[in-house]
């Protein structure tokens, strides 16, 4: 068996020879720990939908050690199965052997990214959003706006009715565009509401402000409340999860390095730009106690910088807490007006799989009074957004989908509390497509409603 040394390979990205070694070697010397043990399988939701090995874990950890070794014969196989691939990580919680089956598949997508399939214009497409539109706040609000014109003159519908069925999918998932109001800057500095208990950053997130401002708002009121001064800087920019998924390592490691700049141990967020905000946020000496988060897949890959970036992420990571696993761990010390609703809540893989956070969402949601939680099966399985997973696989993302939408409508509740966007939008689009009346929102929007 050939033999490769991840520790010397040397890794220049100006040379693709030096780079493809790398990223080989790195993908080699993950897969180690797997022992074909198979007891990740029935967790695995492009398993159960396709009963294929090659589209199990242990299948793609096979091919891609093969591809690290030099003998896979069909190397298009492994970039099919890499992209075909939720990134749900619900097999890393069923592995015994602790398999970083999520870092294994980040390495290998960067890799294969250029033989993936859906063809050369579909990269381009794929790359140009995510370079030059979804980490660019202007024009990202500028495309939310065009979407809003559109969505307004019932564009969204005609598409759904002319385009060939494989767009109009695509078209139906178009997600609700907040009114202008909401989708706002929050102010940089909101202090906390009597006794002060810390100081902590709030994260905003690309595509966040721009379609869920209502969230983020609610989790900068709510910080408030329970006694923390709350500052939101203005340089910060996308974590790049996105870009990593999709195997732009390279860009990924660009916006963590731009994020650590901002949030860096030391940091304060302080922008220079001297408005009243600003002015209340230099006074408040030090750093941030954590920098918090709303949408668990940023939470999720803030917290794994330093396998992008090595050391110099170690900084950030270390203080980056989901929003709800920062409240249930500080305790919410605010009382809670009673909300008699029915709340199913739903696990975000980003949180459950790639965070371990479970118990914190429910923690909080029961300290509502009269709230009912609704338990409903298998709340922990994938939704199948994953990203763009629902516009790059539209059918593989609706048969994963399928058994949450029945579970829901079994457990009927007036709420499905979910806490990632890419989430709440799947969610939402699959409710409605069964019409099913049930609302999709975030926890922290109940705990802002119930704490006002
Ligand atoms: S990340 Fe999800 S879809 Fe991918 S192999 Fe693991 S369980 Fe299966
Ligand atoms: S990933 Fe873990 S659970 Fe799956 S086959 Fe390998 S060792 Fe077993």
């Amino acid at each position: 068996m050939k033999t490769i040394d991840a520790s010397t390979t040397p890794a220049c990205p100006s040379n693709p020879t030096a780079l493809a070694n790398r990223l080989q070697a790195q993908i080699h010397a993950k897969t180690l720990d797997c022992v074909h043990c198979g007891l990740c399988l029935q967790s695995c939701p492009t398993y159960r939908a396709t009963g294929r090995e090659t589209s199990s874990p242990r299948g793609r950890i096979y091919l891609m050690r093969g591809h690290a070794e030099g003998r896979l014969d069909d190397p298009a196989l492994l970039a099919e199965e890499a992209f075909l691939c939720l990134g749900c990580r619900a097999c890393e919680t069923a592995c015994p052997s602790g398999v970083r089956y999520g870092e294994i598949l980040e390495v290998t997508r960067a890799a294969v990214r250029e033989q993936q399939p859906g063809g050369r214009f579909a990269r381009a497409l794929e790359r140009f959003v995510l370079r030059e539109i979804v980490p660019r706040r202007g024009r990202l609000a500028w495309i939310v706006r065009l979407l809003a014109v559109a969505k307004g003159l019932g564009l969204d519908r005609l598409a759904v009715r002319v385009l060939p069925e494989a767009l109009a999918r695509r078209a139906a998932m178009m997600p609700e565009i907040p009114a202008a109001a909401e989708r706002k800057r929050m102010p940089a500095f909101t202090p906390a509401v009597g006794v002060r208990r810390g100081r902590v950053a709030l994260f905003e997130g690309c595509v966040m402000p721009e379609l869920f401002g209502r969230v983020n708002d609610a989790a900068r009121l709510v910080l408030s409340r329970a006694g923390f001064d709350v500052v939101v800087p203005e340089a910060q920019g996308c974590c790049g999860a996105l870009h990593a998924h999709a195997g732009d390592d390279e860009r990924a490691k660009v916006l963590a390095r731009a994020n650590v700049e901002v949030f860096g141990e030391g940091a304060t967020g302080a922008s220079g730009k001297g408005d009243a905000g600003h002015g209340a946020e230099r006074a408040v000496p030090g750093g941030f106690d954590a920098i918090v988060v709303t949408s668990a897949g940023c939470s999720a890959a803030l917290k794994e910088l330093p396998h992008w970036i090595g050391e110099d992420g170690k900084p950030l990571a270390g203080r980056v807490r989901d929003v709800l696993e920062f409240l249930d761990a500080e305790g919410l010390d605010i009382a809670l007006s009673p909300m008699p609703r029915r709340v199913c809540y739903d696990d975000p893989c980003h949180l459950i799989h790639a965070q371990g956070i479970a118990a914190a969402p429910r923690n909080l949601l029961n300290a509502i009074p009269q709230l009912v939680l609704v338990p409903h099966r298998n709340p922990e399985a994938c939704c199948g957004a994953a990203g763009i997973y629902n516009l790059t696989h539209p059918e593989m993302s609706e048969t994963v989908l399928a058994p949450k939408l029945d579970a829901l409508a079994d457990a009927a509740p007036e709420l499905v509390a979910t806490a990632n966007p890419g989430c709440a939008m799947q969610l939402a689009a699959g409710l409605a497509g069964r019409g099913i009346a049930a609302r999709v929102v975030h926890p922290i929007e109940l705990l802002e409603e119930a704490s006002r």
